[in-house]
């Protein structure tokens, strides 16, 4: 599904990401794990073309991500949902999620909305309410509904659970299962707060100064006491 072929990427000296190689399978959550600066982030705004590597590649399905401009990513079938839930206050809950549907008519936006209030029941009570009056988890259920209205093949989601109440994480990462078991989704899943993510992934990456240290079945490396503690924080 998506194949990641020493891919590095460099911002002036620092080298964020070092020949890293790994793939992540259809339908499957993979979590990117590692300490701060090990360079998940800059793997999430390398393969949504944010920014440009130095070498290697990275394909979705065979077709070429680091040579596809930003904007046609969604053609490819990638979303990116960045870290800091960047939802626009002053709309209403339904007009942020027709936002991740545009340049799509409204008639072929509304089954992925539907779909979208099917899995967020909170967000389809809301509909109607300016996106401000929303709590940080539903924000981040908006911000993740806005990525499916364009009916991705691959979700990339940086750091979900940052600054959300452990049963507010609980909630969505149980969704993200759900939707992968569902609807087929492949998900990368980039987390500081390795124990949750790995509870719900199939596998896991693990990062360090750009580098890959391990990539395994995520209950291989959930049980690794050395692993845990060296790179995980738990
Ligand atoms: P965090 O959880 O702190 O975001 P991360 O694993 O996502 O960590 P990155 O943000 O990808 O790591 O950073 C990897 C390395 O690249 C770090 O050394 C960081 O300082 C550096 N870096 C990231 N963004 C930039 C930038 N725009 N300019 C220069 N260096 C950067």
């Amino acid at each position: 599904m998506l194949d990641v072929r020493e891919l590095t990427t460099s911002y002036g000296a620092v080298t964020a990401l070092d020949r890293l190689t790994f793939s992540a399978p259809r339908g499957k959550i993979t979590a990117v794990l590692g300490a701060n600066g090990a360079g998940k982030t800059t793997l999430l705004r390398t393969l949504s073309g944010l920014v440009r590597p130095t070498h290697g590649s990275a394909e979705l399905e065979g077709a070429d991500l680091v040579r596809t401009p930003t904007e046609a990513m969604s053609g490819l079938g990638l979303a990116h949902v960045p870290e800091g839930r960047g939802v626009i206050t002053e709309l209403t809950v339904e007009e942020n999620l027709r936002l991740g549907g545009l340049g799509r008519s409204a008639r072929s936006q509304a089954a992925p909305l539907d779909r979208v209030f099917t899995l967020f029941p909170v967000l389809s009570d809301r509909r109607n309410a300016i996106a401000h009056v929303l709590s940080g988890g539903e924000r981040q259920m908006l911000v993740i509904g806005r990525a499916l209205m364009a009916t991705p093949k691959i979700l990339l989601l940086d750091e979900p659970s940052l600054g959300l109440a452990p049963r507010v994480v609980g909630q969505i990462f149980d969704l993200l299962r759900s939707l992968v078991e569902s609807d087929g989704l492949t998900v990368l899943l980039v987390e500081q707060n390795a124990r949750s993510a790995l509870s719900i992934a199939d596998f896991g990456v693990v990062l360090n100064l750009g580098r890959l240290v391990v990539h395994d079945e995520a209950a291989v490396l959930a049980a690794d006491e050395k692993l845990r503690h060296a790179y995980l924080g738990f």
